[in-house]
């Protein structure tokens, strides 16, 4: 069935990725239908934000949640962000969803330390016309402050083609947000092309390698030395790395052998809705007082 691929899957990524390359050039019926139901899904509260852990491997604990979009469209079900996303993107409306998702987890972040839990920092993926908004520290404030999280509990998250991009406007704005007290991470990296020396020159905190890596390494005997190389210049220049998408135990023995501090996966959990990872996190709190 054509359309499956417009809806989300347990592992859709590659079918949405060729969905996308041809909806890119000619938009299907149904793309534009979602298209114009994108501009009222705010208002119809149709968006939901999931959590995905991110593990620590030394310690086996859960180092920080990551906030990922989804849109629960009436009759369509659940649409994945790599269909949406570009949609919002290039209507602009990404600009009020995101501003929604950045006080959705910060509200989220904040409650869950209220209620007790270790605190934890939330990352939160940024657009480029987000990053590019002039506003952007203003209105990263205005959420702070009014949901009372610290800044150094959000993580902002851009990707490394947003990054290169312009590198002197992207230091202007990194060198703003770190102020903040944000701390700011590179995501997908190894897929922009560029380098860890031209990301340098940047305040960053945290590198993710690109899941791509991950998927290839078992299947690639080279693309270890390439994660290795990645961990090892990341750890000189000070950065934190995670591994995005480790889904099989050899794929986390060979991050282990290598030092890579944190992993994102579905070998330890998937995205999932907020109620399900306050689950997660009290499960996590019992493990630990259990240990004692
Ligand atoms: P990302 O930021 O790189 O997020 C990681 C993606 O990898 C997520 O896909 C996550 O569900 C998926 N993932 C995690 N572990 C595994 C694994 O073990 N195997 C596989 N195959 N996949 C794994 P998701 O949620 O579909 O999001 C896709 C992309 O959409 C994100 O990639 C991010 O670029 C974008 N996105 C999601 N939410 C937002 C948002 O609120 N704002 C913006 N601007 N972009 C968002
Ligand atoms: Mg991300
Ligand atoms: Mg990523
Ligand atoms: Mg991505």
């Amino acid at each position: 069935h054509a359309d499956a691929a417009l809806y989300y899957a347990k592992d859709a990524g590659r079918n949405n990725y060729q969905f996308y390359t041809t909806a890119l050039s000619t938009k299907t019926p149904e793309l534009l239908t979602l298209e114009k139901s994108l501009r009222f899904a705010l208002e119809r509260e149709e968006f939901m934000v999931y959590y995905q852990p991110r593990v620590n491997i030394i310690t086996g604990q859960i180092s920080g949640m990551e906030a990922l979009l989804r849109w629960q469209h009436p009759e369509m079900g659940l649409v994945a962000p790599s269909v949406f996303i570009p949609l919002a993107e290039e209507s602009g409306l990404i600009v009020p969803i995101g501003e929604w998702v950045l006080r959705t987890a910060c509200k989220q972040n904040k409650a869950w330390q209220d209620a007790g839990f270790t605190p934890l920092t939330v990352a939160v993926n940024l657009s480029l016309k987000q990053f590019r908004q002039p506003n952007l520290v203003e209105i990263l404030n205005n959420i702070l402050k009014e949901t009372g999280l610290e800044p150094k509990f959000l993580e902002l998250e851009i990707t490394e083609s947003i990054a290169i991009e312009d590198l002197e406007f992207t230091r202007n704005v990194l060198d703003a947000l770190q102020e903040m007290g944000v701390y700011l991470s590179i995501d997908d990296f190894g897929t922009g092309h560029s380098s860890l020396s031209r990301l340098q020159l940047l305040p960053l905190h945290h590198l993710k390698i690109d899941k791509s890596f991950i998927q290839e390494l078992t299947r690639d005997d080279k693309v270890a030395h390439i994660i290795k190389a990645i961990v090892v210049l990341g750890q000189n220049l000070g950065l934190r790395l995670t591994a995005e998408g480790v889904e099989k135990a050899e794929e986390l023995e060979f991050l282990k052998s290598i030092n890579c501090e944190d992993v994102q996966g579905y070998l330890f959990y998937r995205p999932v809705a907020a109620d399900k990872a306050t689950e997660i996190l009290i499960k996590e709190k019992n493990k630990h007082t259990d240990a004692q």
